[in-house]
């Protein structure tokens, strides 16, 4: 397995492969859990598999959540190691930076609900760093985790926009016993946070049930809403949308989800079901 950090070393690894494998690219952000090796995994063995590992200055809207995002780059590697990623690739700010200052965004309508109403920037950070990613890259395969479905809708707008090639495989979201979807942020969240952390799914699950029921979705929502705030959970959005266009809607159908972000101990957690 190669580390590589220069933007040089990594355009020539790419080019001594490029020709005879397919490459397979896993963006993350490093901290991996087992719903980052669930991506790992899925990538092609017959290609090369490439794990990218980058705190992205530009998508964090909140300074002190960069600088608690845990960075945990000896462990990581291992993981890898032990996955059989081939290249990871761990670019350094300053080369990043250099590469897509210039760079113009054309955010789809889509960016601007749910977390893009909230975390102004943040969409526009993802598409600098992943456009930038499958530039370097050039993966012919492209895994991404539904938890983050806003965040992969983009990227498969990014990918069909300017690389038509690019194949994107989303994984379900991975979760553990209790259902809580696997996040590098809930390492923040203290032990006896955690039963309103399993709370996040519970609701999901109870809100899809309610509205296959046929009860109104303002009720359902409303509902909904005043048991979290009881539990002392603050929500941030809690919507009910399409899963291709990210519209808000008021009745279910069959291709629609429900959609969460809140904040736990001051940690957001984001986390959707589909219906
Ligand atoms: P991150 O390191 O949080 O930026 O995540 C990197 C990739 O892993 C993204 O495509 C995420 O959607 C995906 N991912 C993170 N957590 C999970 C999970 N619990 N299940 C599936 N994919 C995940």
């Amino acid at each position: 397995m190669k580390v590589i950090s220069s933007l040089e070393d990594a355009k020539s690894f790419i080019k001594d492969y490029k020709s005879e494998r397919k490459i397979s690219l896993i963006p993350t952000m490093g901290n991996l859990h087992i719903g980052h090796m669930k991506l790992i995994k899925s990538a092609s063995s017959s290609s090369v598999k490439v794990v990218s590992i980058y705190v992205n200055e530009l998508q964090f809207n909140d300074k002190n959540d960069y600088s608690n995002y845990p960075r945990t780059l000896v462990d990581d590697l291992s993981l890898c190691e032990d996955n059989n990623v081939d290249l990871v690739f761990t670019p350094k700010s300053s080369e990043v930076g250099n590469h897509i200052s210039g760079d113009k965004n054309d955010l789809p309508k889509f960016t601007s609900y749910m977390c893009g109403s909230k975390r102004p920037g943040h969409f526009s950070g993802v598409y600098k760093i992943v456009k930038f990613l499958f530039e370097i890259i050039q993966p012919d395969m492209a895994y991404f985790g539904k938890k983050d479905f806003q965040q992969l809708l983009l990227i498969k707008y990014i990918a069909s926009t300017y690389f038509p090639k690019l194949k994107i495989i989303d994984i379900n979201t991975v979760r553990d016993r209790d259902n809580i979807a696997l996040s590098s942020r809930l390492c923040r969240i203290s032990p006896e946070s955690f039963d309103k952390v399993k709370l996040i799914f519970e609701t999901l699950q109870s809100m899809k049930k309610r509205l296959q029921k046929g009860i109104d979705y303002n009720i359902v929502k409303e509902r909904t809403l005043l048991e979290l705030i009881n539990r002392d959970i603050s929500v941030e959005y809690l919507d009910l949308r399409s899963l291709y266009t990210l519209n808000e809607l008021k009745n279910i159908n069959d291709q629609c989800g429900i959609f969460i972000a809140c904040y736990i101990d001051h940690v957001r957690l984001i986390d959707n079901i589909e219906i």
